[in-house]
């Protein structure tokens, strides 16, 4: 497996990296098994100053590591930016309040003594991320497991290997114990024998429906704990009583942010008849507005998408879609510029029997739907294999969060973008995967919640007989 940077704006091959070898593999798991084992006999907390200290050294290096990503994925050099930042903040809220998010949770108990669930480390985790987000998905899954004590063995997507040995190498230079982040560049066999290999206890994925299929069948074979992050296909619903500017807003923004290459990007805007005629035109306003050229040039708005097969794969979807029905509204025509760009487009009268209807669409492409009524929008947004994330456009914000609660999803915000943030849970249902990463649910995702009842030795002389172990009342 070629693990190499092709810059997609200019299409030249950048660097192309060393595949890991078998010994390699080995050294790093034995090298995270040996932490695990250190580190289960010390202290939460004294893991935090070396993760504000990566948090740190993010921030310092943030155009270097800027631009890292933006040469290996073709983001947008400010959106990198905001990345980095993102991911320092990810850090920073694991080191100062994992230790406290860790303590024991003692529960109410009829049992003798005080029960109380403890959340320890299990061992070494394997992490397989994605490309769109080179750092932030890395750190969305370190930061809480290196405050629990969890080595973690990367394997980055093929694409984006600039960034994750730049992720590792800030890693190390923070002074994290050998182990504590392993990148290995690493073939899809190699990955199935880590996760089988009895000294690893988890996997963590961030990707498509293919890849987590594959990973998750691995891991159930071989009983490992694991979490997908999958592809979203999220509703953007305008109700009747939105304000149509607020909604344009919101929408040309989430669909074109990261050339709409986001699992959390809303992808199918449901828009109430009242204003769905004005909708597109307006959205049709602002995609004109946007400018394609250099990630790197402050000037440009509209980055390249970040391979020539993820350009190709969303061009066939589009002719697949317009062959089965849909229209275009805008959009759709060539780029002349060399890089792996596809103009903005938006489609509409899309029909259930379109071959793309249940189809994600990684990239800046809004298909717009009308409806008549509330339950229309809900039964259309709810009609899809995937259950991410969404968004609730609405004057009345009790009104847009009863429509929140109806919708089959992770997340959903009302009046307000997808935010991802450490202390918010981000995950999906349905096809979208099953687990949460960030947040309490995020952090002890990998722990072995470990009940410890804590009671004196029962004075069997004086015992009525039979198991004296509950309270009485
Ligand atoms: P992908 O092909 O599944 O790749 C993601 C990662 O999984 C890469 O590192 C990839 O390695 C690896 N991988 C894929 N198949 C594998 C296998 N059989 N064994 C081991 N590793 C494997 O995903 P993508 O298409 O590049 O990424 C876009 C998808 O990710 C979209 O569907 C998007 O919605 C989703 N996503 C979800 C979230 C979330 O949090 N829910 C966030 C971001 C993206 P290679 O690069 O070497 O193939």
């Amino acid at each position: 497996m070629a693990y190499q940077t092709i810059n997609p704006y200019t299409n030249k091959l950048v660097k192309t990296y060393p595949d890991a070898t078998t010994e390699e593999v080995e050294t790093a798991i034995s090298t995270g098994n040996a932490l695990y084992n250190k580190w289960r006999a010390e202290s939460v907390n004294s893991r935090a100053a070396t993760l504000h200290k990566i948090a740190d050294l993010l921030r310092e290096n943030e155009d270097e590591l800027a631009r890292i990503a933006t040469t290996d994925m073709g983001k947008l050099y400010a959106e990198s930016k905001d990345e980095v930042e993102l991911s320092a903040s990810i850090a920073d809220y694991y080191a100062d309040h994992g230790s406290e998010m860790l303590k024991p949770t003692p529960i109410s108990s009829r049992n003798t003594g005080d029960a109380e669930i403890f959340h320890q480390s299990t061992g070494v985790l394997m992490l397989v991320e994605p490309w769109n987000f080179p750092y932030y998905q890395i750190m969305r899954v370190f930061a809480p497991n290196f405050m629990v004590g969890n080595p973690m063995l990367l394997k980055h997507a093929s694409n984006t290997p600039g960034s994750a040995a730049a992720f590792e190498k800030i890693v190390r230079d923070a002074g994290a114990p050998d182990g504590s982040l392993t990148n290995l560049f690493v073939s899809y066999d190699q990955v199935a024998s880590i996760i089988a290999d009895s000294r690893v206890q988890g996997v963590a994925l961030t990707g498509s429906k293919r890849g987590g299929q594959s990973v998750a069948e691995i891991a159930g074979k071989n009983l490992k704990k694991n979490s997908m992050e999958l592809g979203g296909s999220d509703a953007f619903i305008v109700l009747s009583d939105a304000d149509i500017d607020t909604a344009v807003d919101l929408a040309w923004r989430v669909r074109i942010y990261n050339a709409g290459q986001v699992c959390t990007s809303a992808k199918r805007f449901i828009v109430a008849d009242n204003l769905y005629d004005e909708f597109l035109k307006k959205l049709k306003a602002n995609f004109e507005k946007l400018v394609p050229g250099d990630p790197m040039d402050p000037k440009t708005t509209i980055a390249p998408m970040n391979s020539k097969r993820a350009k190709e794969k969303l061009q066939g979807q589009i002719d697949k879609a317009v062959t089965g029905g849909a229209k275009i509204y805008y959009g759709n025509e060539p780029i002349d510029l060399p890089g792996q760009f596809l103009q903005p487009t938006i489609l509409t009268d899309i029909d259930k029997d379109n071959p793309e209807f249940y189809d994600e669409m990684f990239g800046p492409v809004a298909q717009v739907f009308k409806v008549s009524s509330d339950e229309e929008a809900i039964e259309l947004a709810n009609d899809s294999e995937l259950g991410l994330g969404g968004i609730v456009v609405s004057e009345d914000v009790q009104h847009g969060k009863h429509i929140a609660e109806q919708i089959e999803t992770g997340m959903v915000f009302v009046n307000s973008f997808l935010v991802s943030l450490p202390e918010l849970p981000f995950g999906g249902v349905k096809g979208s995967g099953y687990g949460r990463e960030m947040s309490q649910l995020g952090l002890t995702a990998f722990t072995n919640d470990k009940l410890i009842v804590t009671a004196q030795a029962p004075d069997w002389n004086n015992s009525a007989g039979g198991l004296a172990v509950f309270k009485k009342d």
